[in-house]
């Protein structure tokens, strides 16, 4: 509480942040804007009250996308204050049954990779009567959301799938921790496949360790803070078995809604003994891609894609990480054309859960921003988060646009060296000749 008041203390009210939240853009009302949410967060702490209906509708609305923090000229920490309310909502208000499923079905299913895998499976039958659900009160707009967002295919499983290490393919030069995560692996493999060929071709050890999953974030977001601080502890355990082992120069994590999770694993376990050592180690080693392949250097790239690329840069990744030029300085240097998207500071939607219990503020969201992304007229569009690719994409698939989403890594790994990206493949994009250096 000590540091939520902290927090309270330190807004001035001045309104800053209310230009930069998409939800106040799209509903224009103040409760709807990180200030408005501030006074009734403040309220009912203050007051030590439980939370109010119109309290969890706002707070709700939330994206928890971060703008706001970029925006706030007081510096003033929203994401700890509304992770706060999230958990005190969840501890002190009785939501209706429709809501309680919706999120002990999210919660049972996303973080677990075999679930989730069977849950995909099942939603491939049920996806053409998604639209018939639409019509049940409180639930049918979200479950047919859920299911519109399952891919029509699996793909197969990964071999990353298992504890491993994976040796260097150049001159070892460090070692690393890759997380593999929780719904990445299951929905795009190719994306820790293509970061593991870049970071061993960089010369990087990379270990997979034994009991290491999910970060805990899309939990955590739900308010589930239970849940979301046993899947950080065991990551953190996993995580410095291999600190105090052989030792680790990063933490590496590919998508950057995990990324913000972990780095805040310092903050989560402060007042815990037992881990709040650990916790800050883990929290100081833990990188974005991106940042990763900055420190040790790109490899030199063996072909020239001279592709148009829309960078979309996910709120994790700009707001949560303060991550901007990083990933458009490697495409750059990679040999792509990049092109910024307007209105970039706006969240496309996803955040998570949201995109599936919030369906028509997502929704309105989505549409928004491949829009905007679309005025760049890209070839390929690349970003660093996995629910964006997946948010944005289906945006592209209702807008009828056939131009590819990929993570950044897998444009970074196949410039200097990896195969052609399978959706690139898929779409016939041609290969690019090679460049001098793999020609000599
Ligand atoms: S959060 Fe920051 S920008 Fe927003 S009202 Fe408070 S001080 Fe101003
Ligand atoms: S986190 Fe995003 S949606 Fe929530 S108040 Fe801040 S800017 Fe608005």
């Amino acid at each position: 509480m000590q540091a939520s008041e902290k927090i309270l203390r330190s807004c001035v009210h001045c309104g800053f942040c209310t230009a930069t939240c998409p939800t106040y853009l799209l509903l224009g009302d103040e409760l709807d804007s990180p200030r408005g949410r501030i006074y009734l967060i403040k309220d009912m702490f203050e007051n030590g009250r439980p939370a109010t209906k119109e309290v969890v509708r706002h707070v709700d609305r939330c994206l928890s996308c971060l703008s706001c923090m970029s925006t706030c000229p007081s510096g003033v920490n929203y994401m700890h204050l509304v992770d706060h309310a999230r958990a005190h909502i969840e501890k002190t208000y009785q939501r209706d049954w429709t809501d309680r499923l919706m999120r002990a079905m999210l919660a049972a299913i996303l973080p677990y990779p075999n679930r989730l895998r069977w849950a995909l499976a099942l939603a491939g039958f049920a996806r053409p009567f998604a639209g018939l659900l639409r019509p049940i009160p409180k639930l049918g707009a979200r479950l047919a959301a859920m299911l519109e967002l399952a891919p029509w295919r699996l793909p197969p499983r990964t071999t990353l799938d298992h504890p491993q290490t994976i040796s260097a393919t150049a001159t070892q030069r460090g070692r690393v921790a890759l997380l593999s995560g929780c719904a990445q692996p299951v929905l795009n493999p190719d994306i820790n496949e293509a970061t593991v060929r870049l970071l061993t071709r960089m010369g990087l050890e990379i270990v997979l360790p034994e009991g290491e999953g999910c970060c805990g974030a899309l939990v955590h977001h739900i308010g589930k803070e239970d849940q979301a601080h046993a899947a950080a502890k065991r990551n953190i355990d996993a995580w410095c078995a291999e600190i105090d082992g052989k030792g680790l120069d990063a933490i590496v994590i590919t998508a950057s809604g995990c990324g913000t999770s972990i780095k805040d694993y310092g903050f989560m376990f402060r007042n815990d003994p037992a881990y709040a050592e650990k916790a800050a180690k883990v929290s100081a080693l833990a990188k974005d891609v991106t940042e990763v392949v900055s420190r040790f250097g790109l490899p030199d790239t063996t072909r020239k894609p001279d592709l148009v690329v829309a960078y979309h840069s996910a709120c994790s990744m700009q707001h949560g990480q303060q991550i901007k030029d990083e990933p458009k300085k490697l495409l750059k240097a990679a040999g792509f054309q990049i092109r910024d998207v307007p209105e970039g500071h706006i969240c496309c939607g996803s955040a998570g859960t949201y995109n599936i219990l919030q369906p028509e503020i997502a929704g309105r969201l989505r549409a928004r921003k491949v829009g905007n992304i679309m005025k760049m007229s890209p070839e390929v569009i690349a970003t660093g988060n996995l629910g964006c690719m997946t948010q944005i994409g289906k945006g592209l698939r209702e807008a009828q646009h056939t131009v590819p989403i990929l993570h950044s890594v897998e444009l970074l790994d196949w410039a200097t060296g990896g195969p052609m990206p399978p959706v690139l493949v898929e779409r016939g994009f041609a290969e690019p000749a090679p460049t001098a250096i793999a020609a000599e």
